[in-house]
């Protein structure tokens, strides 16, 4: 499904870890009255359980045969999406050491992202929503004409993950990211880049509603 097979559209903001989406994201969904969805939390939640279960998460035959028996549960509770996996909801844990090392491992299955990408298309069901991730605008929604992929250096990045207490090795996962085989990251067709190194985070969501509006949105 794409933006046009529904009632309601999706804003897709994709880019590399840290570069500032999800803030933006969530502030543009408070600005325009959207749903923010977190695509990384629902890679992140499966990593979670993966781990959980003591899954090694390149055993991508174990990990799809993890998806057969869980229950994920997609949602919103205001403008903030919810993910819970058999009715648990992983909360902090979803940003700790472990999940951020193993997440692009299991984010490459075929199958885990054919799983996510049927609830991601889901939201818009029932909602506007504004979408960050890796591939949204490639793969997700790839029919929606609101696309903005957002970047930052790569020492800006860094210090932003340290700033948030977080250990995670975001050159790494980058690259795991941008290599794989399904639904790399990559800047989408029709997307309008912005690079948010030297912006403040107000000046980030002026920039991107600049852009929005560009693409056709009323705003
Ligand atoms: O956005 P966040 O850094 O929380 O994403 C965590 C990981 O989830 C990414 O490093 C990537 O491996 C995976 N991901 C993905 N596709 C998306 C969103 C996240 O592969 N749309």
């Amino acid at each position: 499904m794409n933006a046009s097979d529904s009632n309601h559209f999706a804003i897709a903001i994709d880019g590399p870890a840290a570069s500032g989406k999800s803030t933006v994201a969530r502030l543009l969904a408070q600005r325009l009255g959207l749903v923010m969805v977190n695509s990384g939390a629902m890679y992140r939640a499966v990593t979670w359980k993966a781990l959980g279960e003591h899954i090694d998460p390149h055993d991508s035959a174990a990990v799809a045969n993890l998806l057969h028996r869980i229950h994920i549960d997609c949602g919103h509770d205001g403008i903030s999406s919810t993910i819970t996996i058999d009715g648990v909801d992983p909360g902090d844990e979803l940003r700790c050491e472990k999940v951020n090392a193993n997440v692009s491992a299991i984010s490459a299955i075929p199958e885990v992202r054919a799983a996510l990408i049927g609830l991601q298309r889901g939201f818009t069901q029932h909602s506007n929503v504004v979408m960050e991730g890796r591939d949204i605008g490639s793969v997700v929604f790839p029919d929606t004409p609101y696309k903005i992929y957002i970047d930052a250096a790569e020492e800006i990045r860094a210090a932003r993950r340290k700033a948030a207490g977080e250990v995670d090795s975001i050159a790494s996962r980058d690259a795991a990211d941008s290599s794989r085989q399904t639904a790399p990251l990559v800047v989408a067709h029709g997307a309008t880049r912005l690079d948010t190194s030297d912006l403040t985070i107000d000046g980030a969501v002026d920039a991107s509603i600049e852009i929005l509006r560009h693409q056709g949105l009323k705003v």
